[in-house]
């Protein structure tokens, strides 16, 4: 379904409410038409592309919920971030930052991504910094580049609308997905918060909702204390030394019940990052191969 949030800005509702594997995109109908994301309905995408025309696709992040189909457009442009571009155009690359590559879980991801989203490498034609002003037609956006979920994960600010895309920092009740092989808590953090402070009347994220009115600082604030509550699930776990294989058996995240590679990786992804954090600030160490706090 599409929702006209402005004259030219639209929202295109991905299946299941937006929730993975899909992802709303937001469409601009001004400057040849502009998909944002390609992982929310491919009936609607198609529409569009043939009455109004896709003259690029600007990707928010290399995330398989937002490229599902993408390779359905071969005619259009691709834009990202700079720092996400590699990603979009290299399987490899996009592997190794899902931080898959060379081990257990490389040839499940290596198969989910190539045959069920269907990952096609594309050429990046053109790369986006931050504060950089994309005018659409008479449309104009800020590209915000917030790194933490993904190295260079852009969300688009359209002032004169007073709308901001927030893409995947989504607001949901599951919380933050900062498990990237090249981000970390600290940058998804600063990112969100800057992200809560860049007045909007209206906030649209890539899962569930979609719309936010604002101001959002208080839903943002509850969204990161996600974070606080995986750690702190975490270092009661960590009373007695525990294994990688032991951390990600415990579902600490995602619940009991939820079974396989797919879950197993976004434990251990997640984790891991609290992991570091707390070796570093010497909260935590690693003894034949086993975590404990100290
Ligand atoms: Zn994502």
């Amino acid at each position: 379904m599409i929702h006209r949030l402005a004259e030219k800005i639209w929202i295109v509702e991905g299946g299941k409410n937006g929730r993975y594997p899909f992802a709303h995109s937001l469409y601009v109908a001004d400057g040849g038409g502009i998909l944002v994301d390609a992982g929310s309905d491919p009936a609607e995408i198609e529409r569009l592309r043939s009455r109004e025309g896709i003259g690029a696709v600007v990707m928010t992040h290399y995330h398989e919920d937002h490229f599902t189909y993408l390779s359905r457009l071969p005619d259009a442009e691709v834009w990202s971030s700079i720092a996400d571009a590699p990603a979009i155009e290299s399987l490899e690359t996009l592997l190794a930052w899902y931080g898959v590559l060379g081990n257990e879980w490389e040839g499940f991801y290596r198969n989910l991504f190539v045959r069920k989203f269907p990952f096609a490498p594309r050429k990046v034609a053109r790369r986006i910094a931050d504060g950089e002003e994309l005018r659409f037609g008479k449309t104009r956006a800020i590209a915000v580049v917030a790194p933490g979920h993904t190295p260079g994960h852009l969300c688009l600010h359209f002032p004169d609308d007073g709308i901001l895309f927030l893409a995947d920092y989504d607001l949901t009740a599951f919380g933050p997905w900062y498990g990237d092989a090249p981000c970390g808590i600290g940058e998804f953090r600063r990112s969100a918060l800057r992200l809560a402070g860049i007045a909007a009347d209206r906030y649209v994220a890539s899962h569930e909702g979609p719309v936010h009115r604002g101001p959002i600082a208080e839903k943002m604030r509850a969204y990161l204390s996600v974070i606080d509550r995986r750690e702190a699930a975490l270092r009661e776990y960590l009373r007695e030394p525990r294994t990688r294989a032991e951390i990600i058996a415990r579902r600490l995240i995602y619940g009991p019940g939820r079974d396989g590679p797919w879950f197993d990786y976004g434990e251990w992804a997640l984790h891991s990052k609290h992991l570091e954090a707390m070796i570093a600030r010497g909260e935590a160490a690693l003894h034949d191969g086993a975590y404990i706090l100290t």
